[in-house]
């Protein structure tokens, strides 16, 4: 740790010495980086994770388990809705725009756990929806956005705006959540849902 780097921290207050900038990934272009860098601070898409983010959250979205227990889903069918092709079952809060694809980071529930969700989810609290999901992607991340500030790297204000893999911003996020976009979904009511067989 330098002396410079130390003064400025207590000077500015919210230097990250953690945090610093080097090339690196596949395009070989500056990014976020910690000083000291371990397998798994990176995601396969090279997007920095904060080594305090809530690991089960980026596990069941990834991997598809169901938020409540962690075991994989299993996709599930319309009763009432029988020309529907099997999908996973995600629960998004009310007020959603399900006009177009959602990006939640919500990951997707069994149909065993739906009831306890909905009960127990403060995003479910007001209202909620459940979609039959049939073709999803990973998108990006939420976190926290830094620059490099000339001697230092520097936190900006919080941000709960996904971030694209891929993009600009996702170079200078701490990431602390996974983001999955629903592409294709039908609303239904889960009442009416039963495991695809
Ligand atoms: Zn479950």
């Amino acid at each position: 740790m330098n002396t410079a780097s130390v003064m400025l921290s207590m000077v500015e207050g919210y230097a990250d010495l953690e945090l610093c900038v080097r090339r690196g990934g596949p395009s070989g272009r500056f990014r976020l980086s910690y000083t000291s860098e371990a397998p798994g601070d990176r995601d396969l898409r090279d997007v920095l994770w904060d080594r305090d983010a809530p690991a089960g959250q980026r596990d069941r979205m990834l991997y598809l388990d169901c938020a409540m227990c962690g075991q994989p889903v299993r996709q599930i069918r319309s009763i009432r809705k029988p020309r529907l092709g099997p999908g996973l079952l995600f629960l998004v809060p009310g007020g959603e725009d399900l006009e177009r694809t959602v990006r939640t980071v919500l990951p997707p529930v069994c149909l065993a756990h739906t009831p306890a969700a909905v009960r127990q989810s403060m995003a479910f609290q007001h209202d909620h929806a459940a979609l039959l999901v049939s073709e999803h992607r990973l998108y990006g991340v939420i976190g926290t956005p830094y620059r490099w500030a000339g001697h230092y790297v520097q936190p900006l204000p919080p941000s709960d705006d996904p971030v694209a893999y891929g993009s600009f911003e996702a170079r200078w996020r701490l990431a602390r959540l996974l983001v999955r976009e629903l592409t294709e979904y039908t609303v239904v009511d889960h009442a009416d849902l039963t495991e695809a067989r």
